[in-house]
């Protein structure tokens, strides 16, 4: 069968490997045929060779973490044959730390956790894959067409998630929301923000191309300037764009008692003026909290399967700007300037 491999480490080692093994029967009961596989800038990154681990023994690593699939056999009666399914990317560590524990993968401790198609476990691009019931995520049939949405959407159910549970501390009751980056998980944070009838604004610098026609579509306001300039003071602030002026101004803006959490990750090795005791000094003096998000388990993915069927199906569509046949692979991991969502057609 076919999948789509990396050598990690070596640049520019992406092949379509036309006769890769069929999953092993450890890989889990439950047997999946690809629909389609969501590429993302961690993809790029494992290309470029800055990232990625190939299963303990193997050479090569299969891509692919945002999974769309058909069940094709469950003996373990979890799903029915023909169900919609995506793989949960995290698996806990195998000691466990004390959040593997009790299935907090995303939680994890002592980064011994594995990744599909990242970290040390075969990723979902290839033609047929296997899933554990416990990592398997059912979706409605309407998402057919947009169902390899969901790994980016569980992110972001996280965010959202542990910005409620931190909103708890105290009386709380947010209105505006202000998403800084209107990229894939900019845009699907936008979403849930409108799903929780908040006021939304969505900062990106792009000016043309599909993103201010996307955010007003869901009923949010787009806006281009410098978010110092922003007329108003957000509640909460999803950042995604790990850009670090947009970072530090994102925290400065946030109103008294706001919360900013962080998802973008910064490449780091750029510095800046900054003055760090201003900053401490707002924060402190407005009870806000900054906090970082990354990855999600099984519950944020439940929820986001539940948030992804909620939406405008039409308006999900239009996350993805090209669907590219796996047989044309090379393209679909080129990166094309109007891009939001690109993905890998098994189908087609
Ligand atoms: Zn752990």
């Amino acid at each position: 069968m076919r999948a789509v491999t990396v050598t990690p480490g070596v640049p520019d080692s992406l092949r379509l490997t036309e006769e890769w093994p069929e999953p092993a029967s450890e890989e889990g009961a439950i047997l999946v045929e690809a629909l389609a596989v969501g590429i993302c800038g961690t993809d790029q990154e494992i290309i470029a060779g800055a990232y990625g681990e190939a299963p303990p023994g193997q050479e090569r690593l299969v891509l692919g973490h945002e999974a769309l699939g058909r069940v094709l056999e469950d003996p373990t009666g979890t799903l029915q044959a023909g169900d919609l399914v995506a793989g949960v990317v995290r698996h806990p560590d195998p000691l466990p730390c004390p959040n593997c524990a009790v299935d907090e993968w995303d939680m994890c401790r002592n980064g011994q956790y594995t990744e599909h198609g990242i970290k040390a476990l075969s990723g979902f691009a290839r033609d047929r894959w296997r899933v554990q019931p416990k990592f398997a995520v059912g979706l409605d049939p309407v998402l057919a067409p947009v169902g390899m949405l969901l790994e980016p959407t569980s992110v972001v159910a996280k965010a959202w998630d542990h910005i409620e549970r931190i909103g708890r501390r105290t009386e709380w009751k947010p209105q505006t929301v202000l998403v800084t980056g209107a990229g894939p998980i900019g845009l699907l944070a936008a979403l849930l923000a409108t799903q929780r009838g908040l006021s939304v604004h969505v900062l990106d610098r792009n000016t043309e191309g599909p993103k201010p026609d996307l955010v007003r579509a869901l009923g949010a306001t787009y806006h281009t300037s410098p978010v110092s300039e922003l007329e108003f003071e957000p509640d909460v602030v999803v950042e995604c764009t790990g850009a670090p002026v947009v970072v530090l101004d994102a925290m400065c803006k946030a109103a008294p008692t706001g919360i900013v959490c962080l998802t973008g990750v910064s490449s780091g090795g750029r510095t800046i003026d900054f003055d760090a005791g201003a900053l401490n000094r707002a924060l402190v003096l407005e009870n806000n909290v900054v906090f970082g998000s990354v990855n999600a388990n099984k519950r944020h993915w439940d929820l986001a399967a539940e948030a992804l069927a909620r939406a405008d199906q039409a308006w999900l569509n239009s996350l993805i700007t090209r669907r590219v046949p796996v047989a044309a692979y090379a393209e679909a991991y080129t990166p094309g300037p109007d891009d939001i969502k690109v993905v890998l057609d098994f189908t087609a």
